[in-house]
């Protein structure tokens, strides 16, 4: 059974950092029937809120994600933390450290000052035949974890390959406070363990807390997880994301028009390949996603990209489902009859959402101005006499309208037997039904807006 899990912590908006590792998370556990777990990781009481919180699990709905269970806060957990802390004090891997906070900070100045990586000086570490200074008064004595002083701690990281830190680099870290509060690396670990994870795939900047978590695990008898340690996304420059690159808030995304399936299509192509397929439904995802082929090195966020991959979106998902998504831009197309043309013809030059409700609105509202350069460049002597004769012509094939090649059909003939060009007649066209000379094939709008309009429009501009 594959069980994973997010677990953020929500003293900030979830970024797509954390979203793309949650994907992969969740990929890798929903693939194989597993269990998908989201932990909230909330025991910095000062840098918490329940602000942030209601951000990342909005964000979370949003794209989708399901998680299994009840969702798990570290903060009610205080109780099941000390009992293990406990354990390892009764089990002698753990120790009480009475040094006060003015002798750590003396033995951290005196090692900076030699160059030393600060560490703990092992003063209340009990060793066989040791005698430990007597116990002074008044000082809480803070929780250490007895770590190993010799040998290496090894892993195989399921991205990085095999890891090996000395074991110099853990100290005997603290791991309850004064105050009896568990410590970051204790909860996460123990937490893991208890919620039986077997995968965890997080971002590379935890992988320094990867040794301390194993020592743990050491110290109370279990096996670790496999790890996944993510590389980062970087901007194009390859310098870290930044939030004018894109390192925004997952919900910025619904507000710049992305559809989430675009977002999670981009995110998964981020660090992740299978062959050069750049597009893949939920379900290829499920099928193909694998964390051992989750790339070695960083990848780079691309803002051309994931307009792409939104503008195929916008073009293969259902109108009744553009229709929905639209109406978080106030656009509401439920009772537009002509609603399924205008989506079918905007939705193939959209980028974004709001691409797509500028296109529909150019075409749906009646012009309230036409562009002045268009006009000058357009409308000549003749342009009145023009429109009306096609308008005359639209009126005698109304049954024309069933159709953009129809329409397309009747006019070609027309332009040739007044010997006009194109734009002659096309751009006062344009400029009379929606006011601007960028609009879409003027086939496309007459279809959409059928004879009356058409013919209501073109008389108004010609006022
Ligand atoms: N709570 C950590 C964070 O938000 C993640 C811890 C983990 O994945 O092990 O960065």
């Amino acid at each position: 059974m594959v069980v994973t899990r997010f677990a953020p912590s929500p003293t900030g908006y979830l970024h797509i950092g954390g979203l793309r590792t949650s994907l992969y998370s969740y990929l890798w556990a929903r693939k194989n029937n597993g269990i998908f777990r989201l932990r909230i990781e909330d025991t910095d009481l000062e840098r918490n809120s329940q602000e942030a919180l209601n951000a990342i699990i909005e964000a979370f709905n949003w794209v989708g994600l399901s998680y299994d269970g009840e969702v798990e806060y570290q903060s009610k957990r205080t109780e099941i933390y000390k009992e293990y802390i406990n354990k390892l004090l009764e089990s002698g891997n753990a120790y009480k450290c009475y040094m006060s906070r003015e002798e750590l900070d003396a033995l951290r100045a005196k090692q900076e000052a030699a160059k030393q990586t600060p560490r703990y000086d092992e003063t209340w570490r009990p060793e066989d035949g040791k005698v430990l200074p007597p116990i002074p008064e008044g000082v809480e004595p803070v929780i250490r974890i007895k770590a190993p002083k010799t040998g290496e701690i090894r892993f195989t990281d399921g991205v990085k390959g095999e890891m090996k830190f000395d074991a110099s680099f853990v100290d005997d870290f603290v791991i309850a406070r004064s105050n009896g509060m568990p410590t970051y690396n204790f909860v996460v670990t123990i937490d893991d363990m208890l919620m039986e994870m077997t995968d965890i795939i997080r971002g590379d900047d935890h992988l320094s807390n990867t040794p301390k978590q194993i020592v743990i695990y050491n110290a109370l008898g279990v096996k670790h997880p496999n790890f996944y340690h993510v590389p980062m996304i970087n901007n194009p420059e390859g310098k870290k994301l930044s939030k004018r690159d894109g390192a925004m808030d997952v919900m910025d995304y619904k507000r710049l028009g992305y559809l989430p399936e675009a977002l999670l299509n981009f995110l998964v192509r981020l660090g992740w390949s299978n062959k050069d397929q750049e597009i893949f439904s939920m379900q290829e995802m499920l099928e193909l996603f694998d964390p051992k082929n989750i790339n070695k090195s960083a990848s780079a966020y691309n803002t051309e990209k994931l307009l792409w991959l939104n503008s195929e979106y916008i073009k293969s998902v259902s109108n009744e489902r553009l229709i929905e998504e639209l109406k978080f831009f106030d656009l509401d197309l439920s009772n537009y009859s002509k609603k399924d043309d205008i989506l079918n013809l905007s939705k193939q030059r959209a980028n974004t959402l709001i691409e797509l409700k500028k296109s529909i609105l150019d075409i749906k509202n009646e012009p309230k101005e036409y562009e002045e350069a268009g006009v000058k460049k357009f409308i000549k002597e003749d342009t009145q006499e023009v429109l009306n004769a096609y308008i005359e012509l639209l009126e005698n094939n109304k049954d024309k309208f069933s159709s953009v090649s129809e329409l397309e059909n009747i006019t070609k003939p027309f332009i040739e037997s007044k010997g006009l060009k194109f734009p002659q007649i096309f751009q006062p066209i344009r400029l009379s039904l929606t006011g601007t000379t960028q609009a879409p094939s003027v086939y496309d709008i007459l279809f959409v807006l059928g004879f009356d309009e058409v013919k209501k429009r073109i008389l108004k501009a010609l006022e």
